[in-house]
């Protein structure tokens, strides 16, 4: 059930392709260094390191998980080298930063990556101070979104009552887990075909509660600092 949103007490945010554009295109950058990891480890050429990089994501939801359960891969040495990205083509948002600044209740990030990529990526965007916590991959036991038990880990962990929680994400199949735990949902529009609700093999969307085509608008909106 969808609660108004001047009652939420926590605001649980994704971090890529959520707190800044899809437009980016930071994801092109990790995904080649994934194939270049592998490329390097298995000594093969980046082609073949490619299809490897889709079967695993096919088969075990991330390239990681892949290459734990097949290889038994170490995960830490991987999370280093894929999020050693470049975050200039990420902007820094004040507007961002004085929604979630005015915001009321506790913010956290979760996210399918590493503590030290989001401490990147929101230094770049200027929020770094603005949440509480961070619930990364290592925090999941390195299960990824959208298995059902690392949101529990995840409300657990921090003391998250899942009615009084909102959860904003822009793959849409991310939601559906915290929509059946109660959680008030929030779907940032994305054209990618992977992100949508109707591709994301879970039906048409009955687990969003808000589509939001612009996030730092909406928030603006929401926080009453919209200009
Ligand atoms: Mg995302």
């Amino acid at each position: 059930m969808a609660i108004p949103l001047d009652q939420a007490e926590v605001w649980i945010f994704d971090l890529d392709n959520t707190l800044y554009p899809a437009s980016c295109n930071l994801f092109a950058q990790v995904d080649q260094r994934i194939g270049d990891f592998i490329a390097d480890r298995f000594g093969i050429p980046f082609g073949e390191a490619r299809a490897m990089q889709k079967r695993f994501f096919r088969e075990h939801g991330t390239t990681l998980r892949g290459l734990m359960v097949e290889h038994d891969i170490d995960p830490v040495p991987f999370l280093d080298y894929v999020h050693d990205i470049d975050a200039t083509p990420v902007d820094p948002s004040p507007a961002l930063d004085r929604a979630l600044a005015a915001l009321p209740g506790r913010k956290v990030i979760y996210t399918n990556g590493s503590v030290a990529h989001a401490a990147n990526i929101t230094a770049r965007l200027g929020i770094r101070d603005r949440f509480d916590a961070v619930f990364d991959i290592v925090a999941a036991g390195y299960v990824p979104k959208p298995d059902p038990r690392p949101y529990r880990t995840m409300t657990e962990s921090f003391g998250i009552d899942p009615s009084r929680a909102v959860m904003v994400e822009d793959i849409a199949r991310n939601l559906t887990p915290a929509h059946a735990m109660g959680m008030t949902t929030v779907w940032v529009v994305s054209e990618a075909d992977w992100a949508r609700p109707d591709l994301g093999g879970v039906g048409t969307g009955d687990h969003i509660d808000h589509a939001v085509p612009d996030l730092v608008a909406w928030l603006a909106e929401v926080a009453g600092t919209a200009e």
